[in-house]
């Protein structure tokens, strides 16, 4: 499904799957995260052909991971990310593919790196922030005059947040904290919302720390909103098996 929060900004949305957003600029447009298949992702182009008449001349990869990234090979434009996204790509080989249940899969490499924060302007002004938490190379995108917060995995709504085995918690939270309190967030994963879900999301990695810790019962975790509304609780106990590994 595709929303539309203003006559610039598109997200594309569907259930799990990671979110992709295009953004009209005035010579080209923008794509932040191109989807787990290739297949998608032409579809997002031939949108941003037929909503604008313009192409995808610029893509912003999130973080490394494959539902944010493997969509890239269908684009011939710079593709901007952090240098650890590159990084955490180039070690992708046979084994991690076979770990998602995959072959073959042919990757392209995000070539334009920045390290803390890209600026970049086509009649619309964005900057990209390295913000690590989820995983250590994982950014969010802000656009000033829109006022909007494209948050990639460091922010997801209605699902479970997904803590992978190179989540680091204290990160995640201090990214959180010194995120811009946007009005319009488009989470990595989930419906777009507001401002309210960094303070969810803050709350959610609090209880997860403290049940680390052994300070909060599993008990109280099931039965807290912040818990139990969050649709697919397989997420769940998978961070949990990532955070206390046995
Ligand atoms: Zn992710």
């Amino acid at each position: 499904m595709i929303k539309n929060i203003n006559n610039k900004i598109y997200v594309i949305e569907n259930d799990l799957a990671a979110n992709s957003t295009l953004i009209l600029g005035k010579k080209g447009n923008i794509l932040v995260d191109t989807s787990l298949f290739p297949k998608k992702a032409e579809k997002i182009k031939e949108f941003s052909k037929d909503i604008s008449g313009k192409d995808i001349t610029l893509v912003i990869n999130t973080h490394y991971h494959p539902d944010h990234t493997f969509g890239n090979i269908v684009f011939d434009c710079p593709i901007v990310a952090n240098r650890l996204t590159r990084e955490f790509m180039k070690k992708m080989d046979v084994d991690y593919f076979k770990h998602l249940n995959m072959e073959n899969v042919e990757i392209k490499l995000p070539n334009v790196i920045f390290e803390n924060y890209f600026e970049y302007e086509d009649g619309i002004k964005l900057v990209i922030y390295n913000g690590p938490g989820h995983t250590l190379d994982s950014s969010y995108i802000y656009i000033e005059s829109e006022d909007i917060l494209i948050a990639g995995d460091t922010i997801v709504t209605g699902i479970h947040p997904e803590i992978v085995p190179d989540s680091n918690l204290d990160l995640w939270l201090n990214t959180l904290e010194n995120m811009p309190k946007s009005l319009n967030i488009v989470p990595g994963h989930g419906a777009i919302s507001n401002e309210i879900e960094i303070e969810n999301m803050i709350d959610y990695l609090k209880k997860i720390k403290q049940l680390k810790e052994g300070s909060i019962s599993p008990n109280k975790i099931e039965n807290d909103p912040n818990f139990k509304d969050r649709k697919h609780p397989e997420l769940f106990k998978w961070s949990l098996e990532n955070l206390i590994p046995s």
